[in-house]
């Protein structure tokens, strides 16, 4: 998206920033011009917002910023949900007094060692809770453009926006505010009604030209301890089914596990408290989703829950359809999977180098893939992947290669013999 489309909608693009517009007061140009400064100094911003309230918007929040700084990165989590501000509650540092003078604020550090995060709520400023309820609209588009204005962060890599719910004016004022956001992740429970709200929610997204980064499902399902059964207690797969078609990111889904609201209780995220968690499973796939383009130097560094490892499938495609021989394909679609949940992370179709004995599994190997889906293949190239650490499955015949790999994540691939006519 370009700057110039941004600024017809939103206060902080780049060149909105700088010169003075016309008419514009001299303190709002002076205030605009501190965001801009303050704003500059942070890479990515990431808003979480939500349709409506308690489906989970603030856990999903705590969770995710937490989780990129266990990914090692600088991470400002800010809570700007001015009638609901539950982020120090879900931290435990509700009433910690914040230092700072009339123009900043300094943010409150919270944990110790990696998982370190600044943060900055506006439930610490608020004397009691029903100082919000009584601001009219300018009023409170004043109090959260100072709150943003005066927090110095210093130098971030992240900041993750904690949104009031819904599509009124405060999450309008926000997205205005923030200037040069990535873009929004919309959390959502399965229920229908609930969807419906992200709907608006997403339609708001594109009004405001913010990207939508993806859907979140929150509260999808609840694994039975004793029979291991999954039981869709708010309904299944809304998320999903909505995403698709509003044809937005479908990042995957978080299930309803009783310790989320534990350690929302202890002050300590799940993806600290509960690493092989399916929760902190479920953060962790959709961190390495945000963090894709630096996905490779990310993973050398940190400690991301990694028990429900992402698998890669490489499907070797000529016209479309799977080569029979992958040798001779024209591309390879990679696709990047959520084992756990069947859902497809990431697809791109990539062109591979010269085909020698031994190039393709070593390359695919380097693209992170894990499994092979062919058509036939011989015995030397089968050890020649094994060796590279890939799966090879043979047999397969013909088909769309998202049609071949949907039917492999539910079990129903079919698989004949293995026909290597090289
Ligand atoms: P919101 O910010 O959307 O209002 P919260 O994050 O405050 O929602 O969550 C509302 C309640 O639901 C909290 O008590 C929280 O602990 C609980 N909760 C959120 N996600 C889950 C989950 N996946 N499993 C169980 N409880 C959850």
């Amino acid at each position: 998206m370009t700057d110039e489309k941004r600024g017809t909608t939103r206060e902080g693009s780049e060149h909105s920033a700088q010169g003075k517009r016309p008419g514009e007061r001299h303190e709002d140009f002076l205030d605009r011009q501190a965001l801009h400064s303050r704003m500059s100094q942070i890479q990515h911003k990431i808003m979480v917002l939500s349709g409506k309230g308690g489906v989970g918007k603030s856990t999903v929040a705590v969770n995710l910023a937490t989780a990129l700084a266990l990914a090692g990165k600088r991470v400002g989590l800010l809570d700007v949900d001015i009638h609901g501000p539950s982020i120090p509650k879900l931290l435990h540092v509700e009433g910690t007094p914040i230092t700072g003078n009339e123009t900043t604020l300094f943010p409150v550090t919270v944990g110790c060692g990696t998982g370190l995060l600044q943060v900055m709520s506006i439930g610490f400023l608020l004397r009691d809770r029903d100082d919000a309820v009584i601001w009219r609209g300018p009023r409170k588009f004043g109090v959260i453009k100072q709150f943003l204005k005066d927090v110095d962060w210093g130098e971030l890599d992240y900041l993750v926006i904690d949104s009031p719910p819904g599509t009124g004016d405060e999450p309008l004022a926000i997205a205005q505010l923030i200037e040069n956001a990535d873009g929004a992740l919309v959390v959502t429970t399965p229920q229908q009604v609930s969807v419906q709200d992200v709907r608006r929610c997403i339609v708001f997204c594109r009004q405001v030209d913010l990207p939508v980064l993806g859907v979140i499902e929150n509260m999808s399902g609840f694994t039975c301890p004793k029979c291991g059964e999954l039981i869709p207690i708010f309904g299944a797969d809304g998320g999903r089914a909505m995403a698709e078609e509003m044809g937005v990111p479908y990042l995957g889904a978080i299930p309803i596990e009783p310790e989320v609201v534990v350690s929302g209780d202890s002050g300590t995220p799940m993806v600290q408290a509960r690493p092989h968690s399916e929760t902190a499973k479920a953060f962790g796939r959709i961190v390495r989703t945000l963090l894709e383009p630096e996905l490779r130097q990310v993973e050398e560094q940190v400690a991301l829950p990694r028990d429900g490892h992402p698998m890669t499938i490489a499907v070797p495609v000529t016209n479309g359809v799977l080569s029979s021989h992958f040798g001779h394909c024209e591309r390879f679609v990679l696709f990047e999977v959520d084992p756990d949940g069947k859902t497809i992370a990431r697809r791109q179709e990539l062109k591979p180098p010269p085909h020698e004995p031994g190039t393709f599994p070593r390359w695919l190997h380097e693209q992170g893939a894990t499994v092979i889906i062919a058509g036939g293949m011989g015995s030397r190239a089968q050890s020649l992947f094994a060796q590279n650490e890939i799966e090879v499955v043979v047999g397969v015949s013909g088909g769309e290669p998202d049609v071949i790999v949907r039917s492999f994540l539910d079990g129903r691939l079919e698989t004949g013999a293995n026909i290597c006519d090289h």
